[in-house]
């Protein structure tokens, strides 16, 4: 789950003119929020955070108190119309990356029962294959076995592949992951800085062969953790249906071609579940280089309406929809990383989008 501030990209991708013009029109946004595990417990051992369904309840009443929520009927409407309703100073789009079955079990009935309308996005190899993605196998490994253990496999495993893993500092790591263990902030810096880049995949496969099993013990993984194609095919009859992609892959670090042969199949594959075509894509990581500029043209091809990124921040128009900003809850008032109340941060949204409109004015 990779953030990026919204400081340093939201005047890259923003549309100034269009931000002046929405200012002095009243005071409008699209707010996305994102979420992944909920649950009633977690873990003690980290690598599965989330939330439970009674936080979730308490935040969506808390944002159901300075906004409206919409759907993605509602979003699509509103970039065909190029334009955001003005019913509401915020409108929140709730989503739900990676396709779990505890969504389905724990987040939907509070959704229904609330009247509101989420995007499940999901990918589609796990359906296709019964292999968990990368990401999920890492964070389930994590979820059953102490630091030093993972450590120990992933560090032979860089001797293999030729990496000096002798050079790992514990002070290096431990700066970069400064509320983390010693141990876990080793294994997350070997991961995450140390292997090279295109053997994260291998280093996954090496994880689950140890500590999953084999091919049989990962299905039942699978099997527990990823809706089933009929919950799938329920959504997508009710229109909360999405694509995250296909194999779960950062889209931006494949050849074009590659990403777009990705998503593609993703869609092919969603419509047969389900019987609707797909209009949206959530962007497996969602970061600027995860979901480069390039990918408007694939959303185009593909015959998508919007994409949503994990850049933080509220969308004040919708010029580039195919590059829609989106919270993580945890920075949403209710969630464990914001301390602001929601007036607090409503007045720090239209602040922020005050202060873009003058710098583009400039
Ligand atoms: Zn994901």
């Amino acid at each position: 789950m990779s953030c990026i501030g919204a400081a340093g990209t939201l005047n890259a991708w923003a549309s100034p003119l269009a931000m002046h013009l929405v200012l002095h029109d009243g005071f409008h946004m699209l707010v996305c929020v994102n979420y992944h595990y909920i649950r009633p417990s977690f873990p003690e051992l980290e690598g599965i955070r989330g939330i439970t369904p009674t936080q979730l309840r308490s935040q969506l009443e808390q944002l159901s108190g300075i906004g409206r929520f919409v759907s993605e009927d509602d979003v699509v409407r509103m970039v065909e119309a190029e334009k955001l309703d003005d019913l509401d100073d915020l409108q929140f789009f709730i989503t739900l990356d990676d396709g779990l079955q505890e969504q389905w079990d724990h987040a939907r009935p509070i959704f229904d029962a609330m009247g509101v309308s989420p995007v499940y996005y999901v990918s589609t190899r796990p359906l296709a294959e019964r292999r968990l993605c990368d990401v999920h196998r890492i964070h389930h490994v994590r979820s059953l076995h102490v630091p030093a253990d993972i450590l120990g496999v992933v560090q032979s495993f860089a001797k293999d592949a030729g990496v000096d893993v002798e050079d790992v500092s514990v002070e290096r790591a431990t700066h970069q992951y400064r509320y983390d263990s010693p141990q876990t902030a080793q294994l997350k810096y070997l991961l995450n800085f140390q292997l090279p880049r295109d053997s994260r995949a291998a280093v996954a496969e090496a994880l689950a062969r140890v500590f999953i099993g084999d091919a049989t013990a990962e299905a039942e993984v699978v099997d527990r953790l990823y809706m089933s194609a009929e919950n799938v095919r329920s959504l997508a009859q009710a229109g909360q249906l999405g694509s995250h992609a296909h194999a779960h892959a950062a889209l931006g670090l494949l050849q074009r071609d590659d990403a777009h042969d990705d998503v593609a199949q993703s869609l092919t594959r969603l419509q047969h579940i389900g019987g609707v075509p797909m209009r949206s894509i959530s962007y497996p990581y969602g970061s600027v280089e995860a979901a480069p500029s390039w990918m408007a043209d694939i959303l185009e091809e593909l015959g998508l309406s919007f994409g949503v990124t994990t850049v933080r921040g509220a969308n004040v128009d919708l010029r580039q929809p195919s590059h829609l900003r989106r919270f993580d809850n945890n920075d949403v008032p209710g969630g464990k990383a914001c301390a602001e109340t929601p007036a607090e941060f409503v007045a720090r949204l239209r602040a922020e989008a005050s202060a873009s409109s003058l710098v583009g004015d400039l």
